[in-house]
């Protein structure tokens, strides 16, 4: 059982609470553009797990069967024991995750927002996977794989409400406790926080090995990263930075920096790429966010299609046993092809619109074959040709505005 997945309408509540907060108070703490796209990944990560995790879920069960020293027996004492150990790993996990170019290819993702709300929190990576080789000692001292997963949901699902500006400073809590604050830190790209605070619910892990830094009155927190995205499509969220590492590999002439870039740490480059190819780092004095400007068509066509994109994704993950590998494989890449595409006309690319009447197209072909003559088909072709008709008329008002 996915918990993260029953624990997804306690999401969307606080989500809702955020928007009325940012509403009373008059904050401007939100942008849909941005918004989607942290949704869209979260969407897609959950989606990824459905493959990516089987091969690191089976190296745990394997050494847990094989090399246990020891089995941990359910208990209250153990389950908290089993809560916090996780967390010490999740630390570490976290802090190479930052410091190895490769790791960090794959966490990027989940600080490229330049917003901080709680649809940051969902902005999940789809490419984790090797994050799990941290957790494997926990596999060798024997705490059993239903806990350790059970304890990982958990520890997810506390770090979802540190995702927000509107909450202050905490007291006591703050010298233990993983809060807004020492997240925001995180999530930072001013000097002074770079590489702070990486404990998933135990602060204490960064006081003890000396990553912590407090939010600091006088340094306002700018959000994001300095090789900044500046792209809505989160697909390409994902991939940036295995590009850019890419890249450097195929450039460098040296055979050594080829192989072993990939392992070095984070912000590394090979001498000759560096020369021939500089990098922009976002300037901090002068800075902008990447934004768009939506016309309020367009922001309610992009809220209907991830309504759309997150109702199938959650159709798919609920209904794993029923549905064959191919059902599974042709409804994930409709919904990688759809946040795609929706991006792209957030970015306010006229080829966005053709790849949406291509989606449509398409959705209405795949529902009258499985459901000729349904309530179903109708519902969908009514709502396809209204919404494109939307998109049309209101990217033609946004492209001539542009
Ligand atoms: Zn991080
Ligand atoms: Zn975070």
């Amino acid at each position: 059982m996915n918990i993260i997945l029953y624990a997804i309408p306690g999401f969307f509540i606080l989500i809702g609470l955020e928007l009325l907060a940012e509403k009373i108070r008059g904050t401007n703490y939100y942008r849909v553009n941005d918004s989607i796209t942290s949704l869209s990944t979260g969407v897609l990560s959950q989606l990824s797990k459905v493959v990516a995790l089987l091969v690191p879920f089976t190296i745990y069960i394997s050494v847990f069967d094989n090399f246990a020293v020891y089995q941990v027996k359910a208990s209250p004492v153990t389950w908290v024991l089993t809560f916090v150990v996780y967390d010490f790993f999740y630390y570490w996990a976290h802090r190479y995750a930052h410091e190895i170019s490769i790791l960090w290819a794959a966490h990027v993702l989940h600080h490229s927002s330049e917003e901080y709300n709680l649809t940051t929190a969902l902005r999940q990576t789809s490419t984790g996977w090797l994050s799990f080789v941290f957790f494997i000692p926990m596999a060798l001292a024997g705490f059993p794989p239903a806990m350790m997963i059970t304890v990982g949901a958990l520890n997810l699902i506390y770090q979802y409400w540190v995702h927000t500006r509107h909450i202050g400073d905490l007291g006591w809590y703050e010298l233990i406790f993983v809060t807004p604050s020492n997240h925001r830190v995180h999530h930072a790209q001013n000097k002074v926080y770079i590489d702070r605070n990486y404990g998933g619910v135990f602060i204490l892990w960064d006081r003890l090995f000396g990553t912590f830094q407090q939010e600091l009155n006088d340094q306002p927190v700018i959000f994001g990263i300095r090789g900044a995205l500046k792209s809505w499509n989160p697909l390409w969220a994902n991939l940036q930075f295995y590009n850019q590492l890419f890249q450097d590999c195929l450039h460098t002439k040296s055979w050594w920096y080829k192989i072993t870039l990939w392992f070095r740490r984070t912000g590394w480059r090979p001498p000759d790429v560096i020369e021939a190819y500089p990098l922009l780092k976002t300037d901090l004095d002068n800075f902008s966010k990447f934004h768009t400007d939506l016309t309020r068509g367009l922001k309610a066509y992009a809220i209907l299609q991830y309504v759309i994109n997150t109702a199938a994704a959650l159709a798919v993950l609920l209904n794993l046993e029923i549905l064959s590998a191919w059902q599974q494989l042709g409804a994930i890449s409709f919904i990688m092809f759809s946040s795609y595409s929706v991006g792209t006309v957030m970015e306010l690319k006229p080829f966005g619109l053709t790849l949406e009447l291509i989606k449509h197209t398409f959705l209405i072909v795949v529902v009258w074959v499985l459901f000729p003559q349904g309530w179903f088909l109708m519902m969908l072709v009514a709502l396809s040709v209204c919404s494109l008709l939307a998109l049309q008329t209101n990217a033609l008002k946004q492209f001539a505005r542009a």
